[in-house]
């Protein structure tokens, strides 16, 4: 267990001192280990699925193999989110070819998080959708500002994408979204959707739930009158503490509890 976390767990906790802290698994073997991360996985479908994320064909996350990290696992093709199970994920290689899996991929899916996947070594998963708050807000080509403790997380820690040529379908135009996006947590793909990455599937996926609210939030308070800023430092502070890595693991914990209580078939 990294002291790290440890240590971010309890600078923000009461009782750390006597109680266990919620903190991410550990694992004696890989097999094990990619067991469990696709089952999180399947999970993220379901928690997007909670959330409407779903439109059609679109939207995708992915995780990478931590057998052969120069694979990732993603949804196949025409299965609702609310329907996902780990037996389902198909696993790509950063050829385009699929290695483990009995189902079409996105081209979309493959050459955007291919991309990411490769020039983010300490990035396990990425997320994508085309929400309608998420939606709309690309299509201002602006960034989110700091409106809202919430906010302060993508504070100088998201970009803008602002080229849309249609459907992405080569992984040139995957690598210029990884360019854009950098070294930070989520970039906003102009008249497209969101998209966010994470060090665990857990810190992807609650990076997306939580932009997107952010971009309706916003969209809402703009519509309404003038925004009230949090100054830089403060935003930068408050980055540090809600944009930890314990924090954006910790946001996914309580809809894992919702979707598994619902229906635990994405376990299969
Ligand atoms: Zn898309």
């Amino acid at each position: 267990m990294s002291n790290d976390l440890i240590e971010q767990a309890k600078s923000m906790t009461i009782g750390s001192d006597k109680f266990a802290l919620p903190m991410p698994p550990t694992f004696d073997n890989l097999a094990a280990q990619q067991t469990y991360e696709k089952q999180r996985l399947a999970a993220g479908f379901r928690v997007f699925a909670m959330h409407g994320f779903d439109e059609g064909l679109a939207g995708h996350i992915t995780q990478r193999d931590c057998i052969d990290p120069e694979t990732f696992w993603v949804n196949p093709l025409g299965i609702h989110f609310a329907h996902i199970k780990a037996s389902d994920l198909v696993r790509v290689d950063h050829k385009g070819n699929i290695v483990e899996g009995n189902s079409v991929i996105n081209n979309a899916a493959f050459a955007i998080h291919s991309r990411i996947h490769m020039a983010r070594p300490d990035v396990a998963a990425v997320a994508h959708a085309h929400t309608k708050f998420g939606r709309a807000f690309s299509s201002l080509g602006q960034l989110l500002k700091p409106i809202s403790q919430d906010a302060c997380v993508f504070y100088e820690n998201h970009s803008v994408f602002d080229v849309f040529s249609g459907v992405v379908a080569d992984a040139e135009e995957g690598d210029m979204i990884a360019a854009s996006l950098a070294d930070k947590t989520a970039v906003i793909l102009q008249n497209h959707g969101l998209l966010t990455v994470g060090k665990s599937l857990d810190a992807a996926v609650a990076n997306f739930v939580l932009m997107d609210s952010c971009c309706q939030s916003q969209l809402l308070a703009q519509a309404a009158g003038e925004l009230k800023l949090i100054s830089h430092d403060i935003a930068v502070k408050t980055k540090r503490a809600n944009g930890s890595d314990i924090v954006t693991w910790g946001n996914f914990q309580p809809l894992y509890q919702v979707v598994n209580a619902q229906d635990n078939s994405f376990l299969d």
